[in-house]
């Protein structure tokens, strides 16, 4: 008799365990022996990772088809505490591709199923580890799933594309001269460079009829005393563009106006890349595939139109290896009051959703 695991069931567990970014060890652990439990080889620690694969092979030759699920929870600081929550619903998606392994088991006719539960999503890093160890090297298609907030998707609702942006995250260090805040001709203020290089990345315009943002959160700059023109600051910029092309143009003029605008206050400008993250590339075929899938397990009512926003590094998979075919579903469970808060809350009844929509789209290839 073979295990068949309920979703809401696991993720109640996994949510009593909560790992940042690369320290995923005992969720690891837990769907490894999960996937133990199924009757399957798992091999753990990936790419010197805590990522965990495991596959399903039919006795005829097929395509490879791969389940991605990512296994991180968020930072937060509580009371003066730093602890981790799972804000993001990464619990209920290893919890879905779990169940989903547990109903495929036995039905694999053709080619092959792998099975991936990825770390470190949030700091955008666990997609490019597993690329690196080689992960996608026999694999033709990709397939992974968010659950959704309220504001995008209703309960109970799927929608076949979500429709991530391109994000990436800068860091701007002015190096000015310090001086006597009496003599300030003496110095140059990184504050008054760091300002003007705000100022000049918010007038850079791109095609309204994309979308794109750039947004400083962090500004630094204290030399230490009220009577200082400080010689150093430093600037986080959150950058996010709908497409890929439309992100290299942003950076590029990012780049020039950063440049230009502390030259022009006689202060030099280091730009680091501290994060980047590719926007949703979809094969419309394989997307209308999940579509359909969708449609055929939980009724015509149940598809959504897209969702958007948000970034994503499973779409690291498809940029490393373009020839494969990627699709990633929302999946519509009441999540409120928005992915990233701390008491994010949402109904694991709708999990089953998204087990059954990865199930259907497997067999369709592999059945
Ligand atoms: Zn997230
Ligand atoms: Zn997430």
């Amino acid at each position: 008799m073979s295990v068949i695991y309920d979703p809401a069931e696991l993720r109640a567990d996994l949510h009593e365990m909560p790992e940042l970014a690369m320290r995923e060890v005992r969720t690891a652990a837990y769907a490894a022996e999960k996937l133990e439990a199924l009757g399957l080889k798992v091999e753990r620690g990936v790419g010197g990772t805590t990522g965990v694969t495991a596959v399903i092979e039919g006795a005829e030759p097929g395509p490879v088809v791969m389940l991605r699920a990512d296994m991180d929870a968020l930072p937060f600081v509580i009371d003066g505490k730093d602890c981790a929550i799972h804000a993001c619903g990464h619990d209920a998606h290893t919890a879905m591709l779990l169940a989903a392994a547990s109903r495929l088991v036995g039905k694999v006719k053709r080619g092959k199923l792998k099975l991936v539960l990825q770390p470190a999503e949030e700091t955008c890093a666990g997609a490019n580890a597993l690329i690196a160890a080689g992960i996608l090297e026999d694999v033709d298609y990709v397939l992974g799933a968010h659950i959704r907030p309220i504001q995008d998707l209703p309960a109970g609702k799927v929608c076949s594309g979500v429709r991530h942006t391109a994000s990436t995250t800068i860091r701007v260090t002015v190096k000015g001269r310090g001086a006597h805040a009496a003599r300030p001709h003496l110095g140059v203020n990184a504050i008054d460079a760091g300002g003007a290089i705000v100022a000049a990345v918010q007038g850079i315009w791109l095609n309204p009829t994309g979308v794109w943002s750039a947004k400083a959160t962090q500004f630094h700059a204290d030399a230490g005393g009220t009577n200082i023109v400080p010689d150093r600051a430093t600037i986080t910029f959150d950058v996010r563009a709908q497409t890929n092309e439309l992100m290299n143009e942003y950076m590029e003029k990012i780049r020039t106006a950063v440049e230009y605008a502390a030259k022009a206050h006689g202060a030099e400008a280091d730009l680091e890349i501290l994060l980047t993250c590719p926007a949703a590339v979809y094969d419309e075929d394989f997307k209308a595939e999940v579509g359909d899938a969708i449609r055929e397990v939980l009724g015509d009512d149940a598809l959504a139109a897209d969702c958007g926003g948000g970034g994503e590094d499973f779409h690291c998979y498809k940029l490393a290896k373009p020839s494969m075919k990627a699709a990633y579903f929302g999946v519509g469970v009441g999540a409120t009051p928005g992915l990233h808060a701390p008491n994010m809350t949402f109904d694991p009844k709708y999990l089953i959703n998204g087990v059954k929509v990865f199930e259907a789209v497997v067999l369709k290839h592999l059945g």
